[in-house]
């Protein structure tokens, strides 16, 4: 459920970086004026909205990359390279402040002059790979990149946020394509001890007379009693 939850948590922020709302803009114009929304930093004056997305922005951006169209990303901030954002490959505390993408081209091409002045010259042959479609009416876009189409998805978030335990044969034996979802429902519970048997029930209510119905003469009502050591369970 935590996990579900997480990967909604991370569709808003999706929804808030790679999609022009009126939603975005009203966010950005309160919060992000001056400085980029992947630099803001937490405060407890935001609102709570704005705080859980502040929460959850590094584990969605690194999963987000923008395709170079009119290079409009920030130069420092945003993720073009694919593997992370320039800002995490600095060393020094130097920001070249809201610069895009696009003004370190010329003609199409990446000015390496410019770039010496921002980036380290061991980033430099990774940034001439990234791939320029320079079309000036088109602005950049952003890429899911958990999925093979680009789109968010909620099922690519939960895989990419899930904590997957290891695979237990229990498991595997009860919940089969092959067995109704009902059955496997009640031996998962039967092997919790979660069913309502009397001796579940007793615990939540006035005493109720605790017998058992499989027996010839009847006993304490238990899922262990059910299952394994009754007399219709022995008989099966
Ligand atoms: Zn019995």
């Amino acid at each position: 459920m935590e996990d579900v939850c997480k990967s909604l948590e991370l569709k808003q922020w999706w929804w808030f970086r790679a999609n022009d709302t009126l939603w975005r803009k009203f966010l950005t114009v309160k919060y992000c004026q001056r400085s980029h929304p992947i630099s803001k930093k937490w405060a407890s004056s935001q609102s709570q909205t704005w705080k859980k997305m502040m929460t959850n922005k590094k584990e969605a951006e690194i999963h987000i990359q923008w395709r170079l169209h009119s290079g409009n990303s920030s130069s420092w901030w945003d993720n073009w390279l694919g593997t992370s954002h320039l800002a995490s490959y600095s060393l020094q505390g130097g920001r070249p402040g809201n610069i895009t993408v696009s003004e370190f081209w010329s003609s199409c091409t990446w000015d390496i002059q410019k770039l010496n002045n921002i980036a380290h010259a061991h980033m430099i042959p990774t940034i001439l790979q990234v791939p320029i479609y320079h079309i000036l009416q088109v602005p950049d876009k952003a890429i899911w990149k958990p999925t093979t189409v680009g789109y968010f998805t909620c099922a690519s978030a939960w895989n990419v946020v899930r904590k997957k335990g290891p695979t237990l044969l229990t498991n595997r034996t009860i919940w089969h394509k092959k067995i109704p979802f009902k059955w496997s429902f009640c031996l998962w519970r039967s092997l919790r001890n979660k069913l309502p048997a009397n001796d579940k029930v007793e615990v939540f209510g006035p005493p109720t007379v605790n017998r058992c119905v499989c027996c010839i003469t009847a006993q304490a009502e238990s899922v262990h009693h059910i299952f394994s050591i009754g007399h219709f369970a022995k008989t099966v």
